[in-house]
C-alpha cells in the first residue's frame, strides 16, 4: 500500500464558487511515486513531473496531489471531501498496485482553458495589463502571449487567494511562472 492514511488539515472558501469550499489534506507517506501511472490511465490530468503535481479532473472538481498532500476544490461539505478522499486513496493504492502492468505518462498535459484563468483573476477589467478586457487576459496568459505578471492587480493583498490558485494551477500546468512569483502562492 502506497497511501495508508490522509487527514483533513484545512478548509477554506472555494475561490471558483463561494458557497462551496477548498480542503487540504495531510498524507502519511509521499505519493508522487505513482503520478505517471494515474496519468497514463485517467483522462484529462495535469502533471508536472518536476514539481510533483498531478491535477485530476473529476465532475467538474479539481483534486490536486502533491507529495506529501491533497487540495480538492469545489468541494460542497466535509462529508463529501471524505468521500472523495477515501476515492482517492483506494485508486492510488490499486493504480500502484497494478503499476507494472501500465505504461507511465510523464507528458505534461496542460488542458487550462481561457475560461479557467478567467475565474481566478481579480475580473475588473481595468486595462492595467494593456488588454480591454480580463476575458482577452486569460485568452493571451492560455496561449502565452503574456505574462501572469503583466495582471499587477492580481499581486494586491485583495487578490491573495486567488493569486495562490492561480499560479498553482498554472505552475501545475507546466507554465513558465517566473521563480520570484512562486513565493506568491503562499497565502
Ligand atoms: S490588469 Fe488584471 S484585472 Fe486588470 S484587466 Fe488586466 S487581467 Fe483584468
Amino acid at each position: 500500500m502506497l497511501l495508508n492514511s490522509y487527514e483533513i488539515t484545512r478548509t477554506l472558501p472555494c475561490l471558483a464558487d463561494p458557497e462551496k469550499i477548498r480542503v487540504i489534506a495531510e498524507i502519511s507517506d509521499e505519493i508522487h511515486e505513482v503520478f505517471p501511472y494515474l496519468n497514463a490511465i485517467l483522462k484529462g490530468c495535469i502533471y508536472n513531473h518536476p514539481a510533483f503535481t498531478l491535477t485530476i479532473k473529476k465532475d467538474g472538481k479539481l483534486f490536486t496531489l502533491h507529495a506529501h498532500h491533497i487540495t480538492l476544490a469545489k468541494i460542497e461539505d466535509e462529508k463529501e471531501a471524505e468521500e472523495i478522499l477515501r476515492w482517492l486513496k483506494d485508486l492510488i493504492n490499486e493504480t500502484y498496485e497494478k503499476r507494472d502492468q501500465v505504461e507511465p505518462n510523464y507528458s505534461m498535459v496542460a488542458e487550462l482553458k481561457a475560461l479557467d484563468i478567467f475565474k481566478l483573476l481579480p475580473g475588473t477589467s481595468c486595462k492595467k495589463c494593456g488588454e480591454p478586457t480580463c476575458l482577452a487576459f486569460a485568452v493571451k496568459l492560455v496561449s502565452q502571449e503574456i505574462e501572469i505578471k503583466q495582471c499587477i492587480p492580481l499581486f494586491s493583498d485583495e487578490f491573495k487567494e486567488k493569486r495562490k490558485v492561480l499560479l498553482e494551477l498554472l505552475h501545475a500546468a507546466g507554465y513558465e511562472v517566473p521563480e520570484a512569483y512562486l513565493e506568491f502562492r503562499e497565502v
